[in-house]
């Protein structure tokens, strides 16, 4: 029996904003049917050496990868790189330049929970963040949680930590001309993530799009856990029609946390194109 190979080319560890360190993100990949999979931590790729290390114990096809925070007009996205060298000293420049604000954003996210009656916001996020350099809104949320503000994450977004909510900041990122330009300088393709999260009109996604493929940003996200069926299908079309690659993840940040876990996406329509397409690495592939 050969099953198609599962690809899961989006997911975080405690070097950002997972619950799991890089080796147990391989792990939980490895036992739930993922061949290939990609660590995508925010603005970082520490964890990958570890990561590809444990990969190659269970046999797990490692790409390494980082996703990148970006300001696009008033908007914030995520690009992904993928198949990146994470030696590539333009990427780690680029990356220490997008973390060095989140110390500081983080203390004006302090500043503004205290004056809505939650003290000790920034230390004690702070004290969730493995990787002090990688302070998150995430960080936030898991105190809010602890401190019984809020019943889970998702609430602490829903109540907290967004636009227009206590506790948002916001917060100037890379430029997506920077991220793609990073991205490419490490050698990697450049993954416009979750497209469906936006909160933008639809000439404004049209607009997006354009720009991310005038830029040279290679593929986008069809299928991950923030799109609605529509919405993989609006994506689906758009990959189609704007000639992206098209790729895929779980987006996965820990057990409990999050919509999917490792080996529940679908595959990819075969209409598309994978951004895996003409990669060297793959699953083993046993006689
Ligand atoms: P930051 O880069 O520090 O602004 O944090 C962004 C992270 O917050 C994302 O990568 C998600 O992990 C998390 N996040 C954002 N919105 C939500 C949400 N509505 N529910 C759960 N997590 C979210
Ligand atoms: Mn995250
Ligand atoms: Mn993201
Ligand atoms: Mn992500």
């Amino acid at each position: 029996m050969t099953a198609r190979p599962q690809y899961d080319l989006h997911c975080h560890s405690t070097a950002s904003d997972g619950l799991l360190s890089p080796a147990a993100v391989v792990r939980r990949a490895a036992e739930r049917g993922v061949d290939v999979l990609a660590l995508t931590d925010h603005d970082e790729v520490s964890g990958l050496a570890e990561a590809a290390a444990e990969a190659a114990l269970t046999g797990v096809a490692f790409v390494p990868g980082t996703e990148l925070s970006v300001s696009w007009h008033d908007v914030t996205l995520h690009i992904v790189g993928l198949h990146i060298q994470p030696d590539s000293p333009a990427l780690l420049a680029g990356m220490q330049r997008i973390r060095s604000g989140r110390r500081q954003r983080g203390m004006l996210m302090g500043d503004s929970l205290a004056r809505h009656g939650i003290p000790g916001a920034y230390e004690g996020a702070l004290s969730f963040a493995a990787n002090e350099d990688m302070l998150s809104r995430t960080h936030f949320a898991r105190f809010l949680v602890e401190q019984r503000h809020c019943r889970d994450v998702r609430e602490v977004f829903k109540r907290y930590l967004t636009p227009g909510k206590p506790g948002y900041v916001d917060h100037v990122w890379a430029s997506l001309a920077d991220a793609i330009a990073l991205i490419h300088d490490a050698g990697g393709r450049a993954v416009l993530a979750h497209p469906g999260r936006y909160k933008v009109s639809r000439p404004a996604m049209r607009k997006l799009l354009t720009e991310f493929k005038d830029r040279g940003g290679d593929a986008i996200e069809v299928l991950t856990s923030s799109h609605t069926d529509a919405q993989a299908q609006e994506f689906v079309g758009h990959a189609l029609r704007f000639g992206f690659l098209a790729s895929c993840g779980s987006d996965f940040h820990g057990p409990g946390e999050s919509w999917l876990d490792f080996g529940e996406l679908p595959p990819l329509p075969p209409a598309l194109k994978p951004v895996w397409h003409d990669w060297a690495v793959g699953p083993r592939v046993s006689a």
